[in-house]
Order: structure tokens, then sequence, then C-alpha cells
């Protein structure tokens, strides 16, 4: 019998995490006698700093049976597929896919969706797309852990997953063979804890076809082979693009296909009443994201923003940037539309969207100096994702 595990992680600042996973699963399943193989499918290629990445672990019963597994592209009927982000519920977009890819599209029908959250399962169903079969969302208490790009932050979320694993799929790991593993590999019995706590305490529900996100996800097609020009031909992109109905304002040229909001664990929230238009947003966004208004103002384009938090850090005014939890919005509508509608509406939007530093406080990488040290004692105080009562 073989199963497998699928980890989709953000890119880099959660790279460990999802290697420390797969290779835990396998560790495991060896005790029991199993074979199995664990390995990045984005290894080979330039991982970037939250562009979601994969994690993959194969375990099979025999050799043959794990080499007839690993024939196939990529696993893509998994037992269990881990989001170490809930953002990427809202589906995952990378170079290698054409379009949005839902969380739980390689998942096996019957499969589950495990999420480290502090949402619950109903609210993640929100972003979650619909599958033609019945599957499952389970959720592990906890927000994201976020490493950085050298610093591995130990808030046991590895061994959580592997206690919930060894729950939902016991045919690929069990329990004690989890816990052996950990007291081998990190000698550390707290964590051993921490992950019989995850094994006991994860939410599990069950979803319907009829269930989840009914959105069509974002795809388009690339040119077939007989459709390209002789030789290398890439055809430019204008420097503006005139936005209808935005006379006097216009969008900077961007790439029509390749969209990056699935990149985004926060986004900017601009308050045009204070902004005094001084350009520097603009500027300093590295992904030319702002869209010129009629007005002047500068406008952050949810399809294209990578939500780097650059623009909240450049902003000179206090509070006119405020990056804010992805989760916290249901789509990607332009921020200058909906002012420009009701400003008084915008208005009440706004400070309802960054008012809440629940949502608002979350790492996406390191923004300042000294965040690290913050958030660890933040943390290590909340007893935050670690195996405490
Ligand atoms: S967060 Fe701000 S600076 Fe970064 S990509 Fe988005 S709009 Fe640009
Ligand atoms: S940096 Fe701030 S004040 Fe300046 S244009 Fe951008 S939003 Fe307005």
């Amino acid at each position: 019998m073989t199963g497998s595990v699928e980890v989709v992680y953000r890119g880099i600042f959660q790279k460990h995490l999802g290697q420390r996973i797969t290779r835990g699963i396998v560790l495991a399943a060896w005790k029991e006698g199993k074979v199995g193989i664990s390995f990045g499918r984005y290894g080979d290629s330039p991982e970037r700093n939250g562009i979601p990445a994969k994690s993959f672990a194969v375990v099979a019963d025999t050799e043959e049976e794990l080499q007839a597994h690993l024939s196939r592209y990529e696993p893509n009927n998994n037992d269990v597929t881990v989001a170490v982000d809930d953002t990427l519920c809202k589906g995952v977009e990378s170079w290698a896919w054409y379009g949005l890819q839902p969380i739980n599209k390689l998942t096996r029908p019957g499969g589950t969706v495990l999420v480290t959250s502090i949402q619950t399962p109903e609210e993640l169903l929100k972003d979650c797309h619909r599958k033609d079969a019945e599957w499952n969302v389970a959720v592990i208490k906890g927000t994201a852990s976020f490493s950085g790009l050298w610093v591995y932050k130990d808030d046991h979320t590895d061994v959580r997953v592997l206690g919930a694993i060894a729950k939902l799929a016991p045919h690929i790991v069990k329990l004690e063979s989890v816990e052996a593993i950990i007291r081998e590999e990190w000698g550390d019995e707290l964590k051993v804890t921490s992950a019989r706590k995850s094994y006991d305490r994860v939410v599990v529900r069950k979803v319907r076809p009829d269930e989840g996100n009914p959105e069509k996800p974002y795809e388009f097609q690339l040119l077939k082979w007989w459709e390209m020009k002789e030789g290398l031909v890439i055809p430019g992109i204008p420097v503006r693009q005139q936005a209808e109905g935005w006379e006097g304002g216009y969008r900077p040229g961007r790439n029509p296909t390749f969209k990056k909001f699935s990149t985004r664990t926060m986004r900017p929230v601009v308050d045009f009443e204070t902004c005094t238009k001084c350009t520097i947003c603009w500027l300093q966004c590295p992904d030319s994201c702002f869209d010129v208004t009629p007005t002047g103002h500068y406008d952050a384009n949810m399809e294209a923003c990578c939500g780097c938090g650059v623009c909240e850090a450049v902003c000179p005014v206090k509070d006119c940037i405020t990056m804010v939890n992805e989760q916290a919005f249901e789509d990607n509508a332009g921020q200058f539309e909906m002012h420009q509608k009701d400003p008084a509406a915008y208005k009440a939007w706004l400070t309802e969207k960054i008012k809440d530093k629940v949502i608002t406080q979350r790492s996406h990488g390191f923004r300042y100096r000294g965040q690290y040290e913050e958030e660890a004692a933040h943390m290590a105080n909340s007893g935050d994702g670690v195996s405490g009562d």
C-alpha cells in the first residue's frame, strides 16, 4: 500500500519547515518497516520569498510500489495536503502552473487538507475551492510559522503537523513511530508532547462537493509549440495602459497572465484621505503595483501586489498604508474605486480592516530590525503553537 503527503509552504520563509515535515514522515515510516522518499517539487529552481512551493513524502510497503508511485510527474492523489499558512487556502500560483491551483486539487477524494490556522474549518471553506468529491478539512490551531531566511523558528509546528498526520492517515505513519523519531531526531520530550496533543486535538470536518468557494479558479493557456513565432520573440508590454474610465490616470504595463495574488500573505490598505500624493510608494514598489488614479492618488492593484510590505514601510504618513492579513479579504477589488463610490463607507471599511491587531500583526518575513525577537517573546508569553495547555 502506498500513501503520500504534500506540504504546501511559502517559498524560503517556510522551506525548512516543509522539509522537516516530509523528512519526518519518511523517517517514521521507516520505523514501521516501510520505504519512502521525500523531495521538493521546486528544489532545483529559484525558490522565492513567499511564492508557494511544495515538499512531498511518498511511503510504500515495498520498493516496487514506491517506484510505481514515483513514475508520475508528481504525486497527484495525496492522502493529506498540508497548508502551513492558511492564506494558501485561497489557491496557489507559481510559474509551474497555468493559473491558480486550488489547495485541494491534488488531494485524493476522501483525503484531507490539513491547515495550521486560528480560523475554524467553516471560515477556511470560504477560501478553499469546491471539489467534485467529498474531502475533509482539518485544523491545527496556531498561526503560520515563518522562520525567515536563515533562522529556524522552532515553535513545534513541524511535530504538531506530524502528530496530526498520524491521526489523519495512520496507514502512512502511526503516532508511536512519530514519537520515536522525534526522540531520535530532536531529543526533545516537549516536542513529543506537542505531537501527541496535536494528534488528540486536531479538528476534522467533512466537506461535501457543494461546499467551499464556488469561484472558478483563474487560469490561462500557454501558446502551443506550433503557435510560437520563429526565433526568440518576446512581445514588449507598453509602459502605460489606459484603464477604462480613468482618463488622466493609467496602469503601468504588467504581465497580463502571471498574477501574484497567491504570493501574498498580507495586503496594503490605503487611506486616500490622508495620502499626500508624495509618490514614494509608487516609486518604491518593487512590482510596479500602484495604478495612478485620475485624482493623482496611488492605488495598489491587487492582481499585481505580492504583499512585500515595502509601501507600508516607506509611506511617510502615519497609518496611511497598513498591511493587513490576507485572510481578512474575500476578493481582489480595487480600493480606489470603492473609495470613489462612497468615501464614508470606504473609511468605515478601512477602519475595520486595520483596527484588528490580531489580523494585522503577522509576520511575512521580517519587516523591521528586532521583529524576530518581538515575535519570539510574544509566542513565549502566549504559548501560541507550543504544547502548553
Ligand atoms: S506590498 Fe506594497 S510595495 Fe509590496 S508589492 Fe504590494 S503594493 Fe508593492
Ligand atoms: S507613500 Fe503614502 S502618502 Fe505617499 S503617495 Fe503613497 S500612500 Fe500617499
